[in-house]
């Protein structure tokens, strides 16, 4: 089963800590690769110094060795390649598939989010300026290991996006077309809060001429009262001492077997074993899961 050819990855975000909705996402990418052989790079998606929380970088590694998910190669930082990413947004801004956008918040109220265009052919400059991506009036479609089918049309429902705020942070989507294409990653698992992301990538991906991924989204996790284990979600971090039991628990949430003479094992143990029983036509169908239904 080795096929050397899989490059998976794990891009976490230091907003806050690693919870278990992130473990559970980063379990389902590391066994993906795995089970086949694979690589399974990380990276450090630290393009937002104000939201990263104090040690989250540091402690997001621990955790992932603790649990025994140990990457491949060097770890990448996104805070390394702002000169990519700025010669890449000159490069859109000169061929006018990306433009400067001076609007203010209260311009753009009561739009529901979808830019309405105002300065799309404003020929604003560069400088204090929000950089928007035109996007065309077209549906963009992908078949989701798990999710199926999913389309948007970006147009209608997404219009053109920001790709580097006015205050200069480089926007999420730009920085991660582009990295996932330098990484060579050829299969992005991660979680469904970024299903709806998938047809904006897909765009500047066919954009630059980037080959597609394979995409499975597994499930967001939700608690008891409500609140998704998301990106913006401050959660305690991972417990460094039950990294076995909370990946048999973070395994069953993804529809994986982990008999319970599994409990005694070490996380390395405990991954080797289910690396070899994946199978990711068991993850649950659905965008999200609560946490109180796992056993
Ligand atoms: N950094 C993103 C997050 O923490 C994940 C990006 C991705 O996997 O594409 O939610
Ligand atoms: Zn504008």
């Amino acid at each position: 089963m080795q096929n050397s050819s899989y490059i998976g990855r794990f891009a976490p975000t230091p907003s806050g800590y690693l919870h278990f909705g992130s473990l559970v996402a980063a379990l389902a990418s590391y066994l993906d690769a795995r089970s086949v052989g694979g690589r399974w790079l990380l990276r450090m998606e630290d393009l937002d110094p104000p939201r990263e929380a104090p040690g989250a970088q540091s402690a997001i590694l621990q955790t992932l060795e603790r649990y025994g998910l140990h990457w491949d190669g060097e770890l990448v930082r996104q805070s390394d390649r702002h000169g990519e990413y700025e010669a890449l947004l000159q490069r859109l801004f000169d061929q006018g598939l990306a433009y400067a956008c001076t609007c203010s918040r209260k311009q753009l109220e009561g739009s529901g989010g979808i830019y309405p265009g105002h300065c799309r052919n404003a020929g604003h400059a560069r400088h204090d300026a929000a950089i928007r991506l035109r996007v065309p009036e077209l549906i963009y479609r992908f078949s989701d290991r798990v999710q199926g089918e999913y389309s948007q049309h970006l147009g209608r429902e997404v219009g053109d996006f920001v790709i580097r705020r006015r205050d200069g942070l480089y926007a999420y989507q730009l920085a991660v077309v582009l990295d996932d294409a330098w990484q060579g990653i050829n299969n992005v698992v991660r979680g469904a809060d970024l299903l709806d992301s998938t047809p904006r990538q897909l765009y500047l991906q066919e954009l630059l001429g980037f080959s597609q991924p394979r995409y499975l989204h597994v499930p967001l996790i939700i608690q008891p009262d409500g609140h998704k284990l998301g990106k913006s979600y401050r959660s305690p971090p991972l417990p460094g001492d039950q990294a076995t039991a909370l990946l048999i628990r973070a395994l069953r949430a993804l529809g994986q077997s982990a008999p319970d003479e599994l409990a005694d094992a070490s996380a390395e143990e405990l991954l080797a074993w289910s690396a070899r029983q994946w199978n990711a036509a068991l993850i649950p169908r659905t965008r999200n899961l609560a946490e109180s239904q796992l056993r």
